[in-house]
């Protein structure tokens, strides 16, 4: 069985979209503590007792339902005050450590583009540490380099439960750091950096700019690779392209072993979704499995986005899983069109679909012929692209900005009363998209 935490984490991930009012979440769910799941009830804790009349009106069918979903057990949803339960509470607290725990070998899938990396992690966590010590792992966004790190302190945990292993961001580092130097606890900072048996720092990139705590980590990395301690490092570049960093930490890194990480191949991408569906139970069709992967090539974060979000749409809205529940579902994440959208673009088509001449809209002319579909391309140019006001304005020959927003002001009420404009944006979408 998972453990609570995790089961915690998947139910916030399938909540989360459900409650569109990001305060509201933050307020009401963001607040809770899972306490315990047993075989009768899933005991959650929240601040106050008017936190717990809201979730109780509000919210608790939706984690009911969230929590069997993830469990598969259908059982009570218990609710806690603060103060009733403080000891439970330490004793949870205690337990949790900043190792992601679903973040493991077993659940990483490996492909050309992660092979390298996965196989030094893996040699690292078992300890055959030679020529792989420091480990510098590097790659873009969303591409498994804290998911790496996370299974290499799993792993050793799960073997050697007293193994001292510190996960931080470098900007946690820095942090603590400047804390340190703060409140005169340097010591205690140093102490805690310079007797863990793994060292992981993530993303160092952010320390760019921070010579103190480059400093400062440059000592802390002496003393640990002068004992032999594991030092696991990741980056979104090379070592040597990090740009102002002390060279002396540069050559360093390069005293052990650099790894890249890329972007999944096609094989890949498919396999790393059906894992993902596997994990949530899900069947999806063969063919849905390709539309995503073809669409969602660089970043498996939102491979994983995908399956959660299509997860949703099936289990709790009870949609079939088609390539067009797809389509509708991830069009926010696969919207290359979207950004291929040009005031051009909007220009032209507009202008072909009101049967005008080209250039009939940059024209300086009140006439109605040409200005009401000049007031709809602005619309749709506010709408669909990056153009501030002022921008639109000096696209179409320097209309000032209130001259934009009466326009697009016009055609917004306009479209709460008019469904044959409703119809003619939808049509003009259609024909830029194309
Ligand atoms: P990075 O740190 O490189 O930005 P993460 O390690 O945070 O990326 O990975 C992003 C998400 O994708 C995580 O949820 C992770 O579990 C998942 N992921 C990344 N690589 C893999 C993989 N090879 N197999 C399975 N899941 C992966
Ligand atoms: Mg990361």
């Amino acid at each position: 069985m998972q453990n609570i935490v995790e089961i915690w984490k998947q139910v916030l991930d399938i909540i989360k979209p459900e409650i569109p009012i990001q305060v509201s979440f933050t307020t009401w769910i963001e607040t809770i503590i899972p306490i315990e799941f047993n075989n009768y009830e899933f005991i959650i804790k929240v601040p106050y007792s008017y936190n717990k009349e809201m979730v109780e009106q509000r919210y608790a069918d939706l984690i009911k339902n969230a929590i069997k979903f993830v469990t598969g057990s259908d059982v009570e949803l218990k609710i806690l005050i603060n103060s009733d339960y403080t000891e439970v509470q330490d004793k949870y607290r205690f337990k949790q450590t900043n190792l992601n725990p679903s973040y493991t070998f077993d659940s990483f899938v490996i492909g050309k583009s992660n092979q390298l990396a996965h196989a030094t992690s893996l040699a690292l966590a078992e300890g055959r540490t030679e020529g792989c010590n420091p480990l510098f792992l590097y790659g873009g966004v969303g591409l498994g380099k804290t998911h790496l790190m996370h299974a290499i302190g799993n792993h050793v945990l799960k073997y050697d439960m007293n193994k001292n292993i510190l996960y931080v961001s470098s900007e946690q580092f820095t942090n603590e750091y400047i804390n340190s130097l703060k409140t005169n606890t340097n010591e205690r900072f140093r102490e805690k950096y310079r007797t863990v048996d793994i060292l992981m720092i993530d993303d160092i990139q952010f320390i760019s700019d921070k010579e103190a705590t480059q400093e400062e980590f440059f000592h802390t990395f002496n003393e640990l690779y002068l004992n032999d301690k594991i030092i696991i490092i990741t980056a979104d570049r090379h070592p040597k392209d990090l740009p102002t960093f002390m060279e002396r930490l540069k050559t360093r890194f390069a005293q052990g072993l650099s790894v890249d990480i890329n972007p999944p191949d096609y094989e890949t991408r498919v396999a790393i979704l059906k894992k993902k569906a596997f994990q949530y139970s899900m069947e999806i069709p063969e063919d849905v499995y390709e539309y995503i992967a073809k669409n969602i090539k660089s970043n498996i974060r939102e491979l994983e986005g995908a399956v959660k979000k299509l997860m949703i749409q099936h289990k709790l809205m009870r949609k079939e899983i088609t390539v067009n529940l797809a389509k509708e579902s991830l069009s926010d994440m696969i919207n290359e069109k979207k950004q291929k959208i040009t005031p051009e673009l909007i220009k032209g088509n507009v202008e072909k679909y009101f049967s005008l001449r080209e250039d009939d809209l940059f024209k300086d002319t009140r006439s109605q012929n040409i200005a009401y579909p000049r007031q709809i391309a602005m619309y749709l140019i506010k709408n669909y692209t990056n153009l501030s006001l002022k921008q639109i304005g000096e696209f179409f020959g320097g209309k000032d900005h209130s001259t934009v927003i009466s326009g697009i002001n016009k055609i917004e009420s306009k479209l709460d009363s008019d469904p044959t404009l409703e119809k003619t944006i939808e049509d003009l979408l259609k024909d830029i998209k194309n």
